[in-house]
């Protein structure tokens, strides 16, 4: 039955379901369970007419996949990209179920995607595409139904689009609908820099376990957007040195260490890093494997590939990305035995930890400091991370279908009180 053809079909969604299937192996779950755990619950297909600058008018494509619906809500970003596919939405949005389970949030898990290159935009292009989105997901969302945040290509004025349009049609502010928003209308304090500052979390405490000090420590980021940048600046500031970052143009690799405010700053005005001046220009293949103590791919899927994977020279990945390394990879990193790995769920976790932060002071209309924000993400991140090292003890098996075992296990369960229906 898990072999069999369905809408989904797809390079991407077949890596998370064996990896599903690793832990579901670990777990012994019989086959009907595992099946309707596995599969994505439901899915809608939108075309969006959308008027262009020119006046032209150009059709859109796009998705949203809601995996679990059992657990809570779903939750999960929306994806602006040129490749996006219904099979990697799918797969994005089963990491999310897992996700918002590992770390305990009252959550199921979706994910959202458009076929669109956002750069090739204006900005009331993208901000009428972002609108006719909204309206066309708007009967299948909301706060205690689905709930979308940003994700590669979006960011919080999208968010603040596709909120005001939800909120238009209902015919009052509904905040809860989304997060990721802009501070002004209902958005957290730390949610730009929680997913990275997770990852930098999770890099420092595992360096601590492995006895790696700060100031010895070199970083190589791949994919300088929200997540990356905030990761590289956080790691910096801890005493790590950044040597390479990248974006989708390619990669700049400076051993001395690349100075992150310029790269912020040239990107920021040259919207990317072509021919940015502070390092030596490399691809992002090359990049990858060059020497470093933390690589962290924070960018898209399957870039650490059954190719690279023998070669690359760091002692921990930190996958800031959502499903960056594939399951050859994995396998060919496990023989190698040299590469420690914080599992994808687990190392990006931050992000949607403080969307939930978010969407609970939108509901009390309640908001928070900073500092309670990054003291309740922090003691979230280390509960997780503890119940990651015990499982992985207890079971022999890698990080990754450790991880993968908590948040599988506890959706699966759930199903099985519930039923069949859910
Ligand atoms: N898109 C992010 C992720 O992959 C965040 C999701 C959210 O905040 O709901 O985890």
């Amino acid at each position: 039955m898990s072999h069999h053809q369905t809408i989904y079909s797809s390079p991407v969604f077949q890596q998370a379901c064996n990896q599903f299937d690793a832990a579901a192996d670990i777990l012994g779950m019989e086959a009907g369970l595992r099946e309707r755990t596995k599969r994505p619950r439901r899915c809608v297909v939108v075309a969006m007419p959308v008027r262009m600058d020119s006046g032209k008018v150009e059709l859109f494509e796009g998705y949203r996949v809601q995996h679990n619906l059992s657990t809570g809500p779903a939750k999960g970003g929306i994806r602006f990209h040129q490749d996006v596919t219904l099979g990697e939405v799918a797969a994005l949005a089963m990491w999310m179920s897992w996700k918002c389970s590992l770390v305990g949030l009252p959550y199921g898990g979706a994910k959202g995607g458009v076929i669109v290159n956002a750069r090739d935009m204006s900005a009331t292009e993208l901000e009428r595409l972002s609108r006719r989105y909204m309206q066309e997901i708007t009967p299948f969302i909301g706060p205690n139904v689905d709930i979308p945040a940003p994700d590669v290509g979006t960011n919080a004025q999208v968010m603040a689009w596709m909120m005001d349009t939800y909120s238009n049609h209902k015919g009052y502010y509904e905040p809860g609908v989304i997060t990721g928003k802009p501070i002004s209308l209902g958005g957290s304090l730390g949610r730009t820099e929680a997913t990275g500052e997770g990852v930098a979390w999770f890099v420092k405490a595992y360096l601590e376990d492995m006895g790696v000090e700060a100031e010895k420590t070199t970083v190589i980021v791949q994919g300088f957007g929200n997540v990356g940048s905030e990761a590289a600046r956080a790691l910096y500031h801890w005493g790590a040195e950044i040597t390479g970052i990248s974006d989708f143009t390619g990669g700049i690799y400076n051993p001395k260490g690349i100075d992150l405010k310029a790269a912020a700053e040239y990107t920021a005005k040259n919207k990317s890093l072509k021919g940015f001046p502070g390092g030596e220009a490399l691809t992002n293949e090359q990049l990858l494997e060059q020497p470093c103590t933390v690589l962290i791919p924070a960018a898209l899927e399957r870039v650490i590939t059954a190719e690279n994977a023998g070669k690359l020279k760091c002692r921990l990945i930190a996958e800031g990305a959502n499903g960056p390394t594939t399951n050859e990879a994995d396998q060919i990193l496990s023989q190698r035995g040299d590469i420690q790995i914080i599992p994808d769920v687990l190392c990006n976790s931050g992000g949607v930890i403080v969307s939930y932060f978010e969407w609970l002071q939108n509901l009390q209309n309640y908001y928070w400091t900073k500092n309670e924000v990054f003291d309740k993400l922090h003691r979230m991140l280390a509960k997780a991370k503890a119940s990651v090292d015990e499982t992985q003890k207890k079971y022999n098996c890698s990080r990754r279908t450790a991880a993968l075992v908590l948040g599988i296990s506890r959706v699966s369960e759930a199903k099985a009180m519930r039923g069949l229906f859910p």
